[in-house]
């Protein structure tokens, strides 16, 4: 496998430069935006790569994957994010591997990561447009799930976390980010809060629509293997 770690290297500071302009646009302090590289089907070499040019965020979709992989590459003082749907079954591996994971989707699978006993920053995934094929709580349901979430012993509440519906023009989906936004002003705590929000097709409008974390993959990492 060669991995080409010039051009990871570049990747990353081109999506670093239009998170700025992006957040620059928009009045924000781009400090304020944390990027996750979601390197999700990408081998431990080219993760590497991405954390030596920089990047300290990772994301992963499946917990075996990540699992593996984080044991692969034994990163000091990296971040692994959970992004992806997260099954009962998988709470115990999850909680010990990652440190935030941003698909809590049910009561069911809040409890059962609760359990497990580990102290872990969750996010809300929240299906903002009511789309059939994805995961996520409706807008609606999202208050009664983040009371719920906030009586449960080892989970943090800090967010909500979105996948915009899939469009032409990123511009499309502005509407989602922003209710997005509002519907976390009305959840929010006092304390550490986050918006997920924002793909490789998406990012700018996410962040200018007020992201703090922005999941990409295809951009840093290349087309997926
Ligand atoms: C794959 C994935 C991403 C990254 O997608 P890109 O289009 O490669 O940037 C972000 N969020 C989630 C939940 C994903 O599954």
């Amino acid at each position: 496998m060669t991995v080409d770690v010039d051009a990871i290297a570049a990747n990353l500071a081109a999506v670093q430069r239009r998170i700025e302009r992006a957040a620059e646009r928009a009045g924000r302090d781009p400090s304020t935006v944390t990027l996750i590289g979601v390197s999700k089907t990408m081998p431990p070499e080219r993760v590497r790569a991405a954390y030596d040019a920089g990047l300290r965020h990772f994301g992963e979709n499946r917990v075996q994957e990540g699992e593996a992989k984080i044991d692969a590459v034994r990163l000091p003082d990296a971040t692994w994010h959970l992004i992806g749907h997260l099954q009962t079954n998988k709470a115990k591996p999850a909680a010990r591997c990652f440190q935030v994971i941003h698909s809590i989707d049910s009561e069911r699978v809040a409890d059962a990561l609760s359990r497990v006993g580990q102290d872990v920053k969750v996010l809300l995934e929240v299906n903002y447009a009511g789309e059939e094929s994805k995961f996520g709580v409706s807008p609606e349901d999202a208050p009664a799930l983040a009371a719920h979430v906030r009586n449960l012993p080892h989970l943090r509440l800090v967010g909500l976390m979105t996948v915009a519906p899939f469009v032409e023009e990123a511009e499309q989906v502005r509407p989602v980010f922003r209710g997005m936004r509002e519907l976390g002003e009305r959840l929010r705590g006092d304390g550490e809060w986050h918006l997920s929000m924002g793909m490789t097709n998406d990012f700018e409008v996410a962040v200018e629509e007020g992201a703090t974390f922005v999941r990409i993959g295809r951009a840093i990492f290349g087309e997926r293997l």
